[in-house]
């Protein structure tokens, strides 16, 4: 485990009073490591779980050749011809069991969609473009046209979707809908995953007040621990939540020293800006590793990262926006990899800017976006409006942030800029 210094000195041009966002993200990516505990749970609970292990495919999917279609099975010689074909229909294979009979020349069976396809057999016609009777009203015949098939159609072969012993699931994935069913399409009853983080949060301020506390002059109602609650709860992670804590160093103190007993993170909102941080900076010095860092963005701007005992803190600033967006930029990507799971590559979406925006380079700012369709097929988007970063309002009308990167300079009308999309992630 690296220390705070042994990582700055790695990187290119550290400086703690203007840190880039980029460096931040590098930064914390060298700070956290992934949990090493390793428990088995049922299919049904491993959504939103970390895999901790590669999973090779103990059987095939399908297990063996089968057709897609309700129709007729028969051997695609019999296309060799154009115009129609009629074909004996010699029986009947249904899905769960093998057609135990054998077809010949001009012979086809009837096919249920997942029936294993019949020895010698390789292409369905669909039922649909098969007419019984035909000709001579015979009732075990089939006709259909030679051009409605090509050879193999409508059959899945064997192990087209997973073949025994190849590589089914990567150790990292974050188990998903898909991936739950996939597994179980294995056979798979139960599921190795890393073990959930266990996350603590407190929200710090004289200021701030608590459901049932009248309001009083100059307080305001914690919002900041109910939106890192939700964001953390989103993750999957155990959250342990510790309340307000007063701008008290020997409440802070205690609070910490609390919290790093019981958590893998710790999460405090406030008491990280410049008037503040003082004491705050002197009592987490004796309790740990912390470095205090203004980062060039908005909102955010001030943060702490650091060790306590084992546990890796993340100080947020205390405007409920800036919570948000450092959680969205810096947090929630290190908890991933706390988790175990594969470095995000979560893609930008291009927008239209449906506004001009003025914006100073040397910075990266992240403004509340509302993404729509056009009715000409392109995708735009505006500010929810007032960017203050405490109005957390524009956070609920947003589908994502417009993401201002540091080197950018004003945006003009019709510009296209990124925006990094919440997609339910928060
Ligand atoms: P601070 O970073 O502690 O100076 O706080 C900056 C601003 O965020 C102040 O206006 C605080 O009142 C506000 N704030 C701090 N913590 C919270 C919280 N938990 N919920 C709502 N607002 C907060
Ligand atoms: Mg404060």
């Amino acid at each position: 485990m690296k220390t705070l210094a042994e990582i700055a000195a790695q990187l290119q041009g550290y400086d703690p009073k203007a840190l880039p966002a980029d460096a931040v993200g590098e930064f914390l990516s060298h700070l956290v490591e992934p949990v090493a505990d390793v428990e088995d749970v049922p299919v049904f609970d491993a959504l939103d779980r970390v895999l901790a292990q590669d999973i090779a495919s103990p059987i095939s999917v399908p297990p063996h050749d089968n057709s897609a279609m309700d129709g007729f099975a028969f051997s695609s010689s019999e296309l060799k011809s154009a115009g129609t074909i009629t074909l004996q229909v010699v029986g009947t294979a249904l899905a769960g069991k093998a057609w135990q009979g054998s077809a010949g020349a001009g012979q086809c069976v009837k096919i249920m969609t997942g029936a294993i396809m019949p020895a010698g057999l390789d292409t369905v016609v669909p039922q649909e473009f098969a007419q019984p009777n035909a000709a001579g009203g015979d009732s075990d015949r089939v006709s259909f046209d030679a051009g409605v098939v090509r050879a193999g159609d409508n059959r899945r072969l064997k192990g087209e979707d997973l073949m025994q012993g190849g590589a089914a699931l990567a150790a990292g994935t974050r188990i998903g809908p898909a991936a739950c069913g996939l597994i179980a399409s294995l056979g798979m009853a139960n599921v190795p995953v890393r073990r959930k983080l266990r996350v603590a949060y407190f929200s710090t301020g004289d200021e701030i007040l608590s459901f049932g506390e009248p309001p009083r002059e100059g307080a305001v109602y914690d919002s900041n621990r109910y939106t890192v609650h939700a964001m953390l709860t989103r993750l999957g992670c155990d959250v342990i939540d510790m309340g307000v804590v007063r701008d008290d160093p020997a409440k802070l103190e205690d609070a910490f020293r609390n919290a790093a007993a019981k958590a893998d993170a710790i999460i405090t909102s406030g008491g990280v800006s410049v008037g503040e941080a003082d004491y705050t900076k002197a009592m987490m010095a004796k309790l740990g590793d912390v470095a205090f860092w203004r980062i060039a963005m908005r909102p955010g701007r001030p943060m702490a990262v650091g060790r306590i005992g084992s546990s890796v803190l993340f100080g947020l600033p205390g405007n409920p926006v800036a919570v948000m967006v450092t959680f969205i930029a810096f947090v929630r990507p290190a908890l991933l990899r706390m988790m175990g799971a594969a470095p995000l590559h979560h893609p930008y979406l291009r927008a239209r800017c449906l506004e001009a925006m003025r914006k100073k380079p040397g910075r990266t700012e992240y403004q509340r976006g509302i993404v729509t369709t056009a009715a000409d097929g392109h995708v735009e988007v505006r500010t929810t409006g007032n960017q203050g970063s405490g109005v957390l309002s524009s956070m609920t009308q947003a589908n994502g942030l417009i993401v201002l990167h540091h080197a950018q300079g004003n945006v003009a009308l019709g510009d296209e800029v990124d925006v990094l999309m919440f997609d339910g992630a928060v």
